[in-house]
């Protein structure tokens, strides 16, 4: 764990809440250096964060999660972000051992039949892959909003991620669907097309659907199981 005590992360968390992200972004970096991490899944969310630390010129890091079952348009927007910010996203993958173990055992569609396969899926395809990833940094920056689902409506700015052993820092937490688009709009920022076709929160393609209006923002992932069941496993506190 790191060696701060409760008083000095509530004045790092006092510190962020009144600095612009910009000026946040510097802030932990200072203190973490070389130990800043960003995760995207290329959501507008992430999109608009992505652009954020392009312009702050500092070298965090980027990383996304290729769990091999992505649309292809998240392959397609994945390279155009590349080409547009000129900085290098780090893909981990599953292990080949434990993939190859799981699907010859259960098959390739496996997460349709119970959420304990589904929930292995995840597990292999996207829980230890990021624990690879996150290993030795400081500083999570992650995508998430209050408005996603009732689990992230109290997430605080700056949290301490016990399960990962690291700050987690959502800086469009308080944001709304409408300020992200702007942001993407204005900027000309690339975008996951399926947003257009509505498609909300965009993860693996059998795992994902588009939604009708008035459903719930998550109410496309999953779509089989019962709503207390939809975890996979990245931001465990927050579901
Ligand atoms: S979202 Fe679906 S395909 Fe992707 S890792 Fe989870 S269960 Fe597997």
């Amino acid at each position: 764990m790191e060696a701060f005590s409760k008083s000095q992360f509530d004045q790092l968390h006092s510190q962020v809440s009144q600095l612009s992200i910009r000026d946040a972004f510097h802030l932990l970096w200072q203190q973490y250096p070389q130990r800043v991490t960003f995760s995207t899944s290329f959501s507008l969310e992430d999109q608009v964060i992505t652009h954020m630390v392009a312009e702050a010129a500092l070298p965090i890091t980027l990383f996304t999660l290729d769990t091999g079952r992505l649309f292809p348009e998240t392959y397609s927007v994945w390279s155009s972000t590349v080409q547009r910010f000129g900085i290098p996203i780090k893909a981990y993958y599953p292990d080949v051992a434990l993939l190859e173990t799981f699907v010859a055992k259960n098959g390739p569609n496996a997460f349709y039949e119970s959420v304990e396969n589904r929930k292995s899926c995840c597990h292999i395809r996207k829980v230890l892959p990021l624990k690879r990833a996150l290993a030795g940094n400081a500083v999570w920056i992650t995508g998430l909003r209050s408005e996603h689902s009732s689990a992230r409506h109290d997430l605080p700015l700056l949290e301490w991620d016990e399960t990962n052993q690291l700050l987690k820092y959502h800086p469009l937490l308080h944001w709304t669907a409408g300020q992200v688009k702007a942001v993407i709009d204005e900027q000309a920022i690339p975008y996951n097309p399926l947003h257009d076709k509505g498609f909300v929160s965009i993860g693996c393609a059998p795992c994902t659907r588009a939604i009708r209006p008035g459903e719930d923002f998550r109410a496309g992932r999953w779509w089989w199981e019962d709503n207390s069941k939809k975890e996979c496993g990245l931001h465990e506190k927050q579901h």
